[in-house]
């Protein structure tokens, strides 16, 4: 899985708070620390992507 954060990111925070092991907020934008994203985080980046206000993130599998 590969996960991307694109510039609708509003840097809310909410995928940091699901799933700190791969997302990272930054000064204005969040980041992806994993790439490929392993397969223990799945289900928490898809939940991130389905809660993200800004529909920001998305998922290559
Ligand atoms: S939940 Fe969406 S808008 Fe909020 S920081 Fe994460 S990617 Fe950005």
């Amino acid at each position: 899985m590969q996960v991307t954060v694109n510039d609708e990111c509003t840097a809310c925070g909410i995928c940091e708070d699901i799933c700190p092991e791969v997302f990272e907020v930054e000064d204005d934008k969040a980041k992806v620390k994993l790439d490929p994203v392993p397969e223990e985080f799945h289900d928490a980046c898809r939940e991130a992507a389905e809660d993200c206000p800004s529909e920001a993130i998305e998922i290559t599998e």
